[in-house]
């Protein structure tokens, strides 16, 4: 559904994607795992166009990302997101920030997008903070706000950067059960996680990113359980 040719991506004279080439398939759940500095987050955002590339070329369900504005709106509510820090809306109620999107993009009269906003926030287990702000949740509960406003616009696929990287460690398994439903469901992800247990289980694709380039790409059966080399070794040895 993602299709990924030949990006090459610069900030200066430092080439962060080299020549990148993969595939995202409609219904996979692909992680991401590398260095730090390795690229990851660069991809994610070239995929949203929240950094443009270089060269090569994105396409997503057949169309080119790129800076036609009415595709790239298009695109962008095909592609939901979810970053390390859950940058809610902290002036907004929980149901405000999920009704957000679609009353000023798709024009959804509030009744109902109260309704489908509602039936998200259960989907997360957050349907009794919908009154609420951002302040007064935790940070578990802040993130699985901001996957529902992902959601929100119907997404086809959901970027995750680090979803989990920024919670106390009690509250990284509520998020990564609400994201373990949404791929058991269907969904299309791309996550860059440390979190190898999700990995293991829940991806059909493990993804190792060095130095700007995909340095190795298995099913995780055959990631973790025969590296394909010692960088990668190590990096699961770290990472456990
Ligand atoms: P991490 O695990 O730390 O999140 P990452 O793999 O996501 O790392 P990126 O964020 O993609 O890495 O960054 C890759 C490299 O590009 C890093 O060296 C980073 O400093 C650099 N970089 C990223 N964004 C910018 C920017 N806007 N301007 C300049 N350099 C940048
Ligand atoms: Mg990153």
């Amino acid at each position: 559904f993602i299709v990924v040719d030949r990006v090459c991506k610069s900030f200066g004279a430092h080439q962060v994607l080299k020549d990148v080439s993969t595939t995202f398939n409609t219904g996979e759940v692909t992680v991401i795992i590398g260095a730090s500095g390795s690229g990851k987050s660069t991809l994610l955002r070239a995929i949203n166009r929240l950094e443009p590339h270089d060269s090569g070329t994105i396409t997503i369900g057949g169309e080119p990302v790129g800076d036609d504005h009415h595709l790239l709106q298009k695109q962008r509510s095909e592609v939901g997101m979810v970053f390390q820090q859950f940058n809610l809306f902290g002036h907004m109620s929980v149901l405000d920030n999920v009704t957000l999107a679609p009353r000023r993009i798709r024009h959804t009269q509030r009744a109902q997008a109260n309704e489908q906003a509602m039936a998200l926030l259960r989907r997360v287990g957050m349907q009794d903070h919908a009154h609420k702000y951002p302040w007064q949740l935790s940070g578990g509960q802040q993130q699985r706000v901001a996957i529902a406003r992902a959601l929100a616009m119907q997404p086809k696929v959901m970027l995750f950067d680090e979803p989990t990287s920024a919670l106390d460690p009690e509250m990284v398994q509520e998020v990564l059960d609400v994201m373990r439903e949404l791929a058991r469901g269907g969904m299309t992800m791309i996550v860059v996680t440390h979190e190898m247990g999700f990995a293991r289980e829940v991806s059909d694709r493990v993804m190792f990113f060095d130095q700007g380039r995909i340095a190795h790409d298995a099913p995780p059966a055959e990631f973790f359980n025969n590296p394909a080399n010692d960088r990668i070794r190590a990096f699961i040895g770290r990472m456990g």
